[in-house]
């Protein structure tokens, strides 16, 4: 392949504060700069300037933070596909040897598509999630002492060494135990940028409580008793699916003032006069 620096295009209309993501620019924004402003600029200045892509960045935190979310809303930004995802436990499940060339195959479908594809936007996100399932540090027996996990890293490191042509590859990796992640993979040129994903403060709740009601509230369904400061004051410790979540179940609880059991019927009073109130929330919070 001649094409050494593929580029991706960052979509005009795409703005971060539309994204859906709460209480998380700092990181969005040390991610874009580390893992992919190079890959919006000319392919042939990049080039000159001796500047090679970022090929894998690593994304870790506790379970529900936004990680995934993240990465996918990147991949929308820059008009990347759709991403695979792979699950470390899940690989991990499948016969020995079919690990590592499930791993192999999607290198490769990835490459594939490249070298088919004419444009230079073409931008292949792959997410390995849980990725600590497959490298509890290599030696160690992972994989229930099949090796399995070991094959993985080694079959992923070799990926990584070999895409140096194919630039338009990137792979993030997932996980809540930064500390199992096998060292040569977090070595420069593999997965080298380390972003932390952390419980939200204050500030990123009330954001994360506003993106979670802003269909709500755009219906005119949030009753004025609702706070959501002070909602974000008491989901200390919440993470952004828990606090997703506990709208959901709040609002379960306002449709079930409106339902009525064991009647065909199901339904009491007008459905149009649902609310979401702040009770709701509390009973939800307990
Ligand atoms: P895991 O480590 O368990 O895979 P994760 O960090 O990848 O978790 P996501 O899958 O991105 O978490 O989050 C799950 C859902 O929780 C999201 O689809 C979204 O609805 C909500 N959520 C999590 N974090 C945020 C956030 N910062 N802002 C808005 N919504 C969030």
């Amino acid at each position: 392949i001649n094409r050494p620096h593929s580029n991706a295009i960052l979509r005009p209309d795409f703005k971060f504060a539309d994204m859906g993501i709460g209480g998380l620019d700092d990181e969005f924004s040390v991610i874009f700069r580390r893992a992919f402003a190079s890959r919006v600029f000319p392919p042939g200045l990049v080039e000159q300037m001796g500047i090679s892509h970022v090929k894998g960045l690593l994304l870790y935190g506790p379970p529900g933070t936004g990680k995934t979310l993240i990465a996918r809303q990147i991949g929308k930004m820059l008009n990347a596909r759709e991403p695979k995802i792979i699950n470390g436990p899940e690989i991990l499940n499948k016969f020995v040897g079919q690990s590592e060339e499930n791993v192999r195959k999607m290198f490769a479908d990835a490459e594939k598509e490249y070298k088919q594809k004419k444009e230079d936007s073409d931008l292949h996100i792959i997410i390995f999630d849980e990725l600590d399932a497959v490298c509890k540090q290599r030696g160690s027996g992972a994989g229930g002492g099949t090796g399995v996990g070991d094959s993985v890293v080694n079959q992923l490191l070799s990926k990584l060494d070999g895409v140096d042509q194919l630039n338009n590859i990137l792979l993030i990796g997932m996980t809540n135990r930064k500390d199992l992640i096998d060292d040569a993979l977090l070595r420069p040129g593999r997965l080298e940028v380390h972003v932390e994903i952390s419980l939200p403060d204050e500030n990123g709740r009330i954001q994360i409580l506003n993106i979670h009601t802003a269909k709500i509230r755009a219906v005119n369904k949030l009753a004025d008793d609702v706070d959501l400061n002070e909602l974000a004051r008491l989901t200390k410790n919440y993470s952004g699916a828990e606090i997703s979540g506990l709208v959901k179940a709040a609002l379960s609880y306002a449709f079930t003032r409106h339902t009525k059991l064991g009647d065909v019927t199901g339904v009491s009073g007008n459905p149009n006069d649902v609310m979401l109130k702040r009770g709701d929330l509390m009973k939800a919070l307990d």
